[in-house]
Protein backbone atom coordinates (compact mmCIF):
# COMPACT_ATOMS: atom_id res chain seq x y z
CA UNK A 1 0.00 0.00 0.00
CA UNK A 2 1.27 3.56 -0.96
CA UNK A 3 1.29 6.16 1.80
CA UNK A 4 -1.59 8.50 1.69
CA UNK A 5 -0.65 12.08 0.44
CA UNK A 6 -1.66 14.90 3.49
CA UNK A 7 -4.13 16.09 0.60
CA UNK A 8 -6.29 12.86 1.07
CA UNK A 9 -6.17 12.71 5.02
CA UNK A 10 -8.15 13.81 7.21
CA UNK A 11 -6.96 17.92 8.00
CA UNK A 12 -6.95 20.05 11.57
CA UNK A 13 -5.01 23.21 12.14
CA UNK A 14 -4.18 23.37 15.65
CA UNK A 15 -3.14 26.68 17.43
CA UNK A 16 -0.28 26.24 20.26
CA UNK A 17 -0.91 29.07 22.85
CA UNK A 18 0.27 29.87 26.10
CA UNK A 19 2.64 31.51 28.76
CA UNK A 20 5.95 32.45 27.16
CA UNK A 21 8.46 29.70 28.06
CA UNK A 22 6.01 27.43 29.35
CA UNK A 23 7.53 25.06 26.18
CA UNK A 24 5.18 25.93 23.10
CA UNK A 25 8.27 26.22 20.71
CA UNK A 26 9.64 22.80 22.35
CA UNK A 27 7.00 20.92 21.99
CA UNK A 28 5.80 22.12 18.07
CA UNK A 29 9.79 20.63 17.83
CA UNK A 30 8.60 17.44 19.38
CA UNK A 31 5.15 16.76 17.84
CA UNK A 32 7.06 17.62 14.00
CA UNK A 33 10.27 16.83 14.41
CA UNK A 34 10.61 20.60 13.22
CA UNK A 35 11.22 23.93 14.41
CA UNK A 36 8.37 26.44 13.89
CA UNK A 37 10.87 29.17 13.80
CA UNK A 38 12.04 28.10 10.29
CA UNK A 39 11.56 31.67 8.75
CA UNK A 40 14.21 33.45 9.05
CA UNK A 41 13.94 36.14 11.38
CA UNK A 42 12.57 34.61 14.33
CA UNK A 43 15.03 32.06 14.34
CA UNK A 44 17.96 35.30 14.64
CA UNK A 45 15.73 36.95 17.49
CA UNK A 46 15.16 33.91 19.59
CA UNK A 47 11.26 34.35 19.92
CA UNK A 48 8.58 33.57 17.58
CA UNK A 49 7.02 36.92 16.19
CA UNK A 50 5.42 36.34 13.14
CA UNK A 51 2.99 33.32 12.80
CA UNK A 52 5.61 30.17 12.72
CA UNK A 53 4.16 26.79 11.05
CA UNK A 54 5.17 23.43 11.00
CA UNK A 55 3.38 20.42 9.97
CA UNK A 56 2.95 16.38 10.53
CA UNK A 57 1.22 13.50 9.35
CA UNK A 58 0.26 11.40 12.68
CA UNK A 59 0.31 7.88 11.95
CA UNK A 60 -1.50 5.08 13.80
CA UNK A 61 -0.48 1.41 14.31
CA UNK A 62 -2.34 -0.80 16.38
CA UNK A 63 -2.95 1.73 19.76
CA UNK A 64 0.45 3.63 18.95
CA UNK A 65 -0.27 7.14 17.65
CA UNK A 66 3.34 8.40 16.47
CA UNK A 67 5.24 10.59 13.72
CA UNK A 68 7.60 8.43 12.65
CA UNK A 69 6.04 6.85 9.98
CA UNK A 70 4.87 3.65 11.80
CA UNK A 71 1.60 1.86 10.64
CA UNK A 72 -0.87 4.11 8.35
CA UNK A 73 -1.14 8.17 8.35
CA UNK A 74 -4.51 9.00 9.98
CA UNK A 75 -4.23 12.61 9.96
CA UNK A 76 -2.32 15.87 8.76
CA UNK A 77 -2.05 18.72 11.06
CA UNK A 78 -0.80 22.07 10.37
CA UNK A 79 0.58 23.84 13.77
CA UNK A 80 0.63 27.29 14.38
CA UNK A 81 3.13 29.00 17.14
CA UNK A 82 1.65 31.44 18.52
CA UNK A 83 4.12 34.08 20.26
CA UNK A 84 4.74 34.72 23.46
CA UNK A 85 5.16 38.54 24.10
CA UNK A 86 2.38 40.50 25.32
CA UNK A 87 2.99 43.20 22.97
CA UNK A 88 1.74 40.75 20.24
CA UNK A 89 -1.80 40.25 20.86
CA UNK A 90 -2.48 41.24 17.62
CA UNK A 91 -0.81 38.45 16.32
CA UNK A 92 -2.04 35.95 18.27
CA UNK A 93 -5.87 36.74 17.17
CA UNK A 94 -4.55 36.62 13.74
CA UNK A 95 -3.73 33.24 14.57
CA UNK A 96 -6.77 32.48 16.28
CA UNK A 97 -8.54 33.41 13.20
CA UNK A 98 -6.87 30.42 11.18
CA UNK A 99 -7.03 27.49 13.38
CA UNK A 100 -9.60 25.03 14.22
CA UNK A 101 -8.33 23.93 17.32
CA UNK A 102 -5.72 24.60 20.15
CA UNK A 103 -3.01 23.41 22.42
CA UNK A 104 -2.84 25.46 25.18
CA UNK A 105 0.64 24.79 27.35
CA UNK A 106 0.86 25.32 31.08
CA UNK A 107 4.26 24.64 32.86
CA UNK A 108 3.08 22.38 35.65
CA UNK A 109 6.10 24.16 38.02
CA UNK A 110 4.48 27.32 36.85
CA UNK A 111 1.07 27.26 36.97
CA UNK A 112 -1.67 29.95 35.01
CA UNK A 113 0.16 33.01 34.44
CA UNK A 114 -1.33 36.20 32.58
CA UNK A 115 -0.51 35.33 29.31
CA UNK A 116 -2.42 31.75 29.88
CA UNK A 117 -5.33 33.85 30.71
CA UNK A 118 -5.52 35.74 27.63
CA UNK A 119 -4.87 33.31 25.54
CA UNK A 120 -7.70 31.36 27.05
CA UNK A 121 -9.89 34.12 26.87
CA UNK A 122 -8.68 35.45 23.03
CA UNK A 123 -9.53 31.67 22.22
CA UNK A 124 -13.43 31.75 23.69
CA UNK A 125 -13.51 35.07 22.13
CA UNK A 126 -12.77 33.99 18.62
CA UNK A 127 -15.22 30.80 18.83
CA UNK A 128 -12.45 28.40 19.05
CA UNK A 129 -14.19 25.42 21.35
CA UNK A 130 -12.05 22.57 20.76
CA UNK A 131 -9.03 23.07 23.38
CA UNK A 132 -6.05 20.39 24.49
CA UNK A 133 -4.84 21.34 27.77
CA UNK A 134 -1.11 20.41 27.94
CA UNK A 135 0.49 20.54 31.73
CA UNK A 136 4.19 20.77 30.61
CA UNK A 137 7.29 20.22 32.41
CA UNK A 138 5.83 17.53 34.52
CA UNK A 139 9.76 16.23 34.98
CA UNK A 140 9.93 19.45 36.98
CA UNK A 141 7.04 18.35 39.66
CA UNK A 142 6.62 16.14 42.56
CA UNK A 143 3.29 14.05 42.19
CA UNK A 144 1.95 16.45 44.73
CA UNK A 145 2.79 19.28 42.59
CA UNK A 146 1.73 18.01 39.83
CA UNK A 147 -1.77 17.51 41.48
CA UNK A 148 -2.56 20.66 42.68
CA UNK A 149 -1.22 21.80 39.25
CA UNK A 150 -3.95 19.55 37.83
CA UNK A 151 -6.52 21.41 40.50
CA UNK A 152 -5.33 24.69 39.77
CA UNK A 153 -6.36 23.79 35.84
CA UNK A 154 -9.67 22.76 36.76
CA UNK A 155 -10.78 25.47 38.93
CA UNK A 156 -9.60 27.75 35.46
CA UNK A 157 -11.72 26.19 32.93
CA UNK A 158 -14.98 25.92 35.20
CA UNK A 159 -17.95 27.17 34.06
CA UNK A 160 -16.24 28.14 30.92
CA UNK A 161 -16.66 26.15 27.11
CA UNK A 162 -13.44 24.38 27.50
CA UNK A 163 -14.45 22.49 31.24
CA UNK A 164 -14.25 19.42 29.93
CA UNK A 165 -11.00 19.93 27.95
CA UNK A 166 -8.52 16.74 28.39
CA UNK A 167 -5.76 17.79 30.65
CA UNK A 168 -2.22 15.61 29.55
CA UNK A 169 0.63 15.75 31.66
CA UNK A 170 3.93 16.10 29.32
CA UNK A 171 7.20 16.65 29.33
CA UNK A 172 7.95 18.29 25.96
CA UNK A 173 11.66 18.23 26.65
CA UNK A 174 11.78 14.98 27.54
CA UNK A 175 9.17 13.45 25.35
CA UNK A 176 7.26 11.97 27.95
CA UNK A 177 3.87 11.15 27.20
CA UNK A 178 3.68 13.02 23.33
CA UNK A 179 1.50 9.80 22.08
CA UNK A 180 -1.09 10.32 24.04
CA UNK A 181 -1.58 14.28 22.78
CA UNK A 182 -1.26 13.05 19.23
CA UNK A 183 -3.91 10.15 19.86
CA UNK A 184 -6.22 12.84 21.33
CA UNK A 185 -5.19 15.47 18.46
CA UNK A 186 -6.76 12.65 15.92
CA UNK A 187 -9.86 11.95 18.11
CA UNK A 188 -10.63 15.79 17.60
CA UNK A 189 -13.53 16.23 15.16
CA UNK A 190 -12.84 17.64 11.89
CA UNK A 191 -14.98 20.82 11.17
CA UNK A 192 -17.28 20.92 8.64
CA UNK A 193 -15.93 22.78 5.57
CA UNK A 194 -17.69 24.68 2.87
CA UNK A 195 -16.45 23.41 -0.56
CA UNK A 196 -19.17 25.04 -2.55
CA UNK A 197 -19.08 28.65 -1.56
CA UNK A 198 -16.55 31.21 -3.33
CA UNK A 199 -13.32 30.23 -2.21
CA UNK A 200 -11.74 32.50 0.60
CA UNK A 201 -8.33 32.21 1.38
CA UNK A 202 -7.13 33.82 4.23
CA UNK A 203 -2.71 35.43 3.87
CA UNK A 204 -1.22 34.79 6.88
CA UNK A 205 2.52 35.36 5.54
CA UNK A 206 4.00 36.21 2.26
CA UNK A 207 7.70 35.33 0.94
CA UNK A 208 10.70 35.90 -1.83
CA UNK A 209 11.61 32.20 -1.60
CA UNK A 210 14.34 32.68 -4.15
CA UNK A 211 18.32 33.21 -2.47
CA UNK A 212 20.21 35.91 -3.51
CA UNK A 213 21.51 35.54 -6.83
CA UNK A 214 19.45 33.44 -8.39
CA UNK A 215 19.09 32.91 -12.10
CA UNK A 216 16.80 34.83 -13.80
CA UNK A 217 15.54 31.50 -15.82
CA UNK A 218 14.96 29.94 -12.45
CA UNK A 219 13.40 32.59 -10.49
CA UNK A 220 10.16 31.51 -8.28
CA UNK A 221 7.19 33.80 -8.15
CA UNK A 222 6.15 35.52 -5.10
CA UNK A 223 4.40 33.04 -2.32
CA UNK A 224 1.49 33.65 0.03
CA UNK A 225 0.99 31.09 2.89
CA UNK A 226 -1.75 30.84 4.77
CA UNK A 227 -5.21 28.96 4.99
CA UNK A 228 -7.91 28.30 2.49
CA UNK A 229 -10.92 29.14 4.63
CA UNK A 230 -13.72 28.33 1.75
CA UNK A 231 -14.29 27.14 -1.74
CA UNK A 232 -11.70 25.48 -3.69
CA UNK A 233 -8.49 26.73 -5.59
CA UNK A 234 -6.09 24.80 -8.20
CA UNK A 235 -3.08 25.43 -10.52
CA UNK A 236 -3.99 28.17 -13.19
CA UNK A 237 -6.49 29.86 -11.40
CA UNK A 238 -6.56 33.82 -12.08
CA UNK A 239 -7.21 35.26 -8.45
CA UNK A 240 -7.47 39.00 -6.79
CA UNK A 241 -5.71 39.82 -3.64
CA UNK A 242 -7.48 42.63 -0.65
CA UNK A 243 -7.07 45.33 0.11
CA UNK A 244 -3.84 44.68 -1.99
CA UNK A 245 -1.21 47.14 -2.67
CA UNK A 246 -0.55 50.65 -0.26
CA UNK A 247 0.56 52.68 -2.99
CA UNK A 248 0.86 56.18 -2.56
CA UNK A 249 0.01 58.83 -6.01
CA UNK A 250 -0.02 62.89 -5.06
CA UNK A 251 0.28 62.56 -1.54
CA UNK A 252 -2.54 60.64 -1.57
CA UNK A 253 -2.29 56.68 0.09
CA UNK A 254 -4.77 54.13 -1.14
CA UNK A 255 -4.82 50.61 -1.79
CA UNK A 256 -4.97 48.47 -5.30
CA UNK A 257 -6.65 44.76 -5.40
CA UNK A 258 -3.43 42.57 -6.94
CA UNK A 259 -4.44 40.39 -10.12
CA UNK A 260 -1.98 37.36 -10.11
CA UNK A 261 -2.50 33.33 -11.28
CA UNK A 262 -1.76 30.38 -9.04
CA UNK A 263 1.54 28.93 -10.50
CA UNK A 264 2.06 26.32 -8.37
CA UNK A 265 0.43 24.94 -4.75
CA UNK A 266 2.64 23.05 -2.08
CA UNK A 267 1.03 21.25 0.73
CA UNK A 268 3.86 20.84 3.70
CA UNK A 269 6.61 19.22 1.41
CA UNK A 270 3.96 17.70 -1.36
CA UNK A 271 3.07 19.87 -4.42
CA UNK A 272 -0.70 19.50 -5.54
CA UNK A 273 -2.90 20.70 -8.22
CA UNK A 274 -6.15 21.72 -6.72
CA UNK A 275 -6.74 21.76 -2.65
CA UNK A 276 -10.10 21.80 -0.25
CA UNK A 277 -11.33 24.28 2.25
CA UNK A 278 -9.34 24.16 5.71
CA UNK A 279 -6.20 23.53 3.99
CA UNK A 280 -2.72 25.06 5.19
CA UNK A 281 -1.22 25.30 2.07
CA UNK A 282 1.54 27.62 0.20
CA UNK A 283 1.14 29.26 -3.07
CA UNK A 284 3.29 30.06 -5.75
CA UNK A 285 1.82 33.34 -7.89
CA UNK A 286 2.85 35.07 -11.14
CA UNK A 287 3.78 38.10 -8.58
CA UNK A 288 7.17 39.70 -8.72
CA UNK A 289 8.60 38.92 -5.63
CA UNK A 290 9.00 42.53 -4.37
CA UNK A 291 5.56 42.69 -3.55
CA UNK A 292 5.64 39.36 -1.70
CA UNK A 293 8.83 39.75 0.60
CA UNK A 294 8.70 40.01 4.15
CA UNK A 295 5.26 39.42 4.86
CA UNK A 296 3.76 42.84 3.19
CA UNK A 297 0.51 40.97 2.22
CA UNK A 298 0.03 39.32 5.84
CA UNK A 299 -3.45 40.43 6.74
CA UNK A 300 -4.97 40.22 2.89
CA UNK A 301 -7.38 37.63 1.62
CA UNK A 302 -7.29 36.28 -1.50
CA UNK A 303 -10.36 34.06 -3.62
CA UNK A 304 -10.86 34.06 -7.53
CA UNK A 305 -11.00 36.96 -9.49
CA UNK A 306 -14.20 39.13 -8.91
CA UNK A 307 -15.11 37.15 -6.11
CA UNK A 308 -14.32 39.35 -3.19
CA UNK A 309 -16.31 42.46 -1.45
CA UNK A 310 -15.02 46.10 -2.25
CA UNK A 311 -12.77 47.53 0.83
CA UNK A 312 -14.05 50.10 3.10
CA UNK A 313 -13.44 52.75 6.01
CA UNK A 314 -16.35 52.56 6.89
CA UNK A 315 -17.61 49.15 8.69
CA UNK A 316 -20.75 48.10 11.47
CA UNK A 317 -19.95 45.95 13.82
CA UNK A 318 -21.45 44.15 17.05
CA UNK A 319 -19.61 43.86 20.43
CA UNK A 320 -19.60 42.11 23.17
CA UNK A 321 -17.23 42.76 26.42
CA UNK A 322 -15.17 41.13 28.66
CA UNK A 323 -15.64 41.94 32.13
CA UNK A 324 -11.81 42.23 32.40
CA UNK A 325 -9.00 43.72 30.17
CA UNK A 326 -7.08 40.92 28.77
CA UNK A 327 -3.48 40.82 29.96
CA UNK A 328 -3.01 43.09 32.33
CA UNK A 329 -1.46 42.39 35.84
CA UNK A 330 -3.61 43.76 38.15
CA UNK A 331 -7.45 43.41 37.34
CA UNK A 332 -9.46 46.21 35.27
CA UNK A 333 -12.97 46.81 34.25
CA UNK A 334 -13.77 46.63 30.92
CA UNK A 335 -15.64 50.53 30.50
CA UNK A 336 -17.76 50.90 27.70
CA UNK A 337 -17.02 51.84 24.56
CA UNK A 338 -17.67 55.84 23.84
CA UNK A 339 -18.06 57.98 20.71
CA UNK A 340 -14.86 59.12 19.40
CA UNK A 341 -12.87 56.54 20.98
CA UNK A 342 -10.13 54.57 18.82
CA UNK A 343 -9.89 50.95 19.07
CA UNK A 344 -7.80 48.35 17.00
CA UNK A 345 -9.45 45.35 15.11
CA UNK A 346 -8.55 42.16 14.62
CA UNK A 347 -9.99 40.91 11.80
CA UNK A 348 -8.84 37.36 9.85
CA UNK A 349 -4.97 38.48 9.92
CA UNK A 350 -5.55 41.41 9.40
CA UNK A 351 -5.16 44.47 11.81
CA UNK A 352 -6.78 48.09 11.68
CA UNK A 353 -7.57 50.89 13.52
CA UNK A 354 -10.27 52.97 13.73
CA UNK A 355 -12.39 55.84 15.61
CA UNK A 356 -15.96 54.94 16.82
CA UNK A 357 -18.42 57.50 14.99
CA UNK A 358 -21.83 55.74 16.69
CA UNK A 359 -22.82 52.87 19.33
CA UNK A 360 -26.43 51.99 19.59
CA UNK A 361 -27.91 50.53 22.42
CA UNK A 362 -26.92 46.73 21.56
CA UNK A 363 -23.54 47.94 21.55
CA UNK A 364 -23.63 47.87 17.54
CA UNK A 365 -20.23 50.05 16.73
CA UNK A 366 -20.34 52.70 13.42
CA UNK A 367 -16.26 52.37 12.85
CA UNK A 368 -14.46 55.04 10.61
CA UNK A 369 -11.64 53.34 9.68
CA UNK A 370 -7.27 54.30 8.67
CA UNK A 371 -6.81 51.13 7.23
CA UNK A 372 -9.43 49.44 5.16
CA UNK A 373 -10.87 46.05 5.66
CA UNK A 374 -12.44 43.29 3.11
CA UNK A 375 -15.67 43.48 4.77
CA UNK A 376 -17.44 39.81 4.74
CA UNK A 377 -20.21 39.45 6.83
CA UNK A 378 -19.69 37.30 9.94
CA UNK A 379 -16.51 37.54 10.08
CA UNK A 380 -15.10 37.85 13.56
CA UNK A 381 -13.71 40.85 15.00
CA UNK A 382 -11.11 40.98 17.92
CA UNK A 383 -11.65 44.65 19.92
CA UNK A 384 -8.59 46.28 21.47
CA UNK A 385 -8.22 49.33 23.51
CA UNK A 386 -4.79 51.57 24.12
CA UNK A 387 -4.54 51.13 27.81
CA UNK A 388 -1.25 52.73 29.00
CA UNK A 389 0.76 52.30 25.02
CA UNK A 390 -0.67 48.67 25.24
CA UNK A 391 -3.26 47.50 23.10
CA UNK A 392 -5.52 45.41 25.14
CA UNK A 393 -8.37 42.87 23.91
CA UNK A 394 -11.59 44.08 25.50
CA UNK A 395 -13.66 42.14 23.91
CA UNK A 396 -15.22 40.99 20.29
CA UNK A 397 -17.84 40.89 17.72
CA UNK A 398 -18.78 40.10 14.14
CA UNK A 399 -18.86 42.46 10.94
CA UNK A 400 -22.70 43.38 10.43
CA UNK A 401 -22.01 45.63 6.93
P1 LIG B 1 7.91 28.96 24.61
O1 LIG B 1 8.33 30.35 24.94
O2 LIG B 1 6.59 28.65 25.24
O3 LIG B 1 7.96 28.64 23.15
O4 LIG B 1 8.93 28.00 25.38
P2 LIG B 1 10.17 27.18 24.81
O5 LIG B 1 9.73 25.99 24.04
O6 LIG B 1 11.09 28.12 24.14
O7 LIG B 1 10.79 26.63 26.17
C1 LIG B 1 11.28 27.48 27.19
C2 LIG B 1 12.32 26.74 28.01
O8 LIG B 1 11.73 25.67 28.71
C3 LIG B 1 13.43 26.12 27.16
O9 LIG B 1 14.65 26.27 27.83
C4 LIG B 1 13.03 24.65 27.07
O10 LIG B 1 14.15 23.80 26.91
C5 LIG B 1 12.39 24.43 28.43
N1 LIG B 1 11.39 23.34 28.40
C6 LIG B 1 10.38 23.18 27.50
N2 LIG B 1 9.67 22.06 27.81
C7 LIG B 1 10.22 21.53 28.90
C8 LIG B 1 9.93 20.38 29.71
O11 LIG B 1 9.01 19.58 29.45
N3 LIG B 1 10.74 20.15 30.78
C9 LIG B 1 11.77 20.97 31.10
N4 LIG B 1 12.49 20.68 32.16
N5 LIG B 1 12.07 22.07 30.38
C10 LIG B 1 11.31 22.35 29.30
MG1 LIG C 1 8.26 29.92 21.43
Amino acid sequence: MTEKQAQELPELNIGVVGHIDHGKTTLLNKLTGKFADTHSEELKRGITIKLGYADTKIYKQGDNYNISREGEAVRYVSFIDAPGHEMLMATMLSGAALIDAAVLVIAANEGIKPQTKEHFMALQAKGIKNLIIVQNKIDLVSKEQAMENYKEIKEFVKGTKAEDAPIIPISAQQGINIEKLLETLCSLEIPKRDKNSEPIFVIARSFDINKPGTKITNVKGGVLGGILKKGVLKVGDEIEIKPGLDVEKAHQQYFETINTKIISLHKGNEQVEEVYPGASISIETSLDNTLTKTDSLTGCLASTKGNLPEITYNTKISSELFNKVLGMQKDKEVEDIKPGEMLMLSINTAISVGTVKKIDKQGNLEMNLTIPIVPIKGDNVGLARNINNHWRLIGFGEIIE
